[in-house]
């Protein structure tokens, strides 16, 4: 379920009566940023039951995105007048988490920052992230990875699970599709292990990787070999989601005045097919996302 703007009248006021006086006025609950949506009861972006904030704003440019409405920081507006994005507190997007905190217990879910890239309003994410912990919610963040060092390690004591994007491996074909050297990504995941590895048995951060797989552009047998070493030398990779190409993302451009890759959705053999090769290329468990 898809909630809007609208959905958030009261949110904070419904968080301070609830007795999470975090709400009022200063510090984290208090930094403000833009959301372009919110999904409730979600079942993809991490474990049991959750709620996604989807935080507009991303320095990437995936010729194969799927939600280029989150490209620009700004609130926006398509073609026929429909607004894109609101401004909002992190107080109040927690706020929102928290109305459905009962499904969260009894699934073993939480919550989910995603994007966009979340990471490129970083106080404003760092500051859901924290009070969300605080608020004793598991908390996943789905990333490129492509963000300054210092916003990694601003978010690292705060997310539980990092969903985290490896669109692709070879530093030119990245560059050609993403418009950004991989440099920093990989760097950062790098570091996000570190941190997982430093705190085992302490508590429950891990990383799992997540594989946009875009029929013909990055799915070759290199690709997937790399995919395999990659995640085998990562101690806290505990799975590999495939996600096959949807085309979610051609519609959304256009009534923006944008233009994205568009090819049809490949069959559900085909991301079975994946699954099956990179199983035998890593000693993670791979499934289909
Ligand atoms: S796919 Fe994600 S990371 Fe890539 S441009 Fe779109 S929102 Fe940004």
């Amino acid at each position: 379920m898809n909630i809007t703007r609208r959905a958030f009248a009261g949110a904070a006021a419904a968080f301070a009566a609830a007795g999470h006086g975090m709400a009022e006025g200063t510090g984290a609950g208090a930094v403000s940023g833009t959301l372009f949506g919110m999904e409730k009861f979600a079942t993809h972006d991490g474990p049991g039951i959750r709620t996604v904030a989807f935080l507009k704003g991303c320095p990437l440019r995936c010729v194969w995105c799927h939600s280029p409405e989150s490209w620009s920081y700004r609130i926006e507006k398509y073609a026929n007048g429909e607004t894109v994005g609101w401004q909002t507190t992190a107080a109040e997007v927690v706020a929102e988490f928290l109305k459905d905190r009962d499904f969260y217990v009894e699934s073993g879910g939480g919550v989910t920052i995603s994007g966009g890239e979340p990471l490129a309003q970083a106080e404003f994410a760092v500051a859901i992230l924290r009070l969300a912990k605080e608020a004793g919610l598991h908390t996943a963040i789905e990333t490129s990875g492509f963000a300054p060092d210092k916003v990694i390690q601003a978010a690292l004591p705060y997310v539980d699970l990092w969903l985290y994007d490896v669109k692709e491996l070879d530093a030119a074909k990245y560059l050609q599709y993403m418009k950004r050297p991989i440099a920093a990504t990989l760097a950062n995941l790098r570091t996000v292990d570190a941190w997982c590895c430093a705190k085992a048995g302490k508590g429950p951060p891990s990383v799992t990787l997540r594989l946009p797989m875009i029929p013909g552009l990055n799915d070759d047998e290199a690709e997937l070999a790399a995919i395999g070493r990659l995640a085998d030398s990562l101690a806290s990779v505990k799975g590999l989601d495939v996600e096959p190409y949807v085309p979610y993302g051609v519609d959304k451009a256009k009534r923006l005045g944008l233009e994205v890759y568009s090819a049809p959705r490949p069959p559900q053999e085909y991301g079975e097919a994946l699954v099956r090769k990179l199983a035998a290329l890593t000693r993670k468990p791979v499934r289909l996302g």
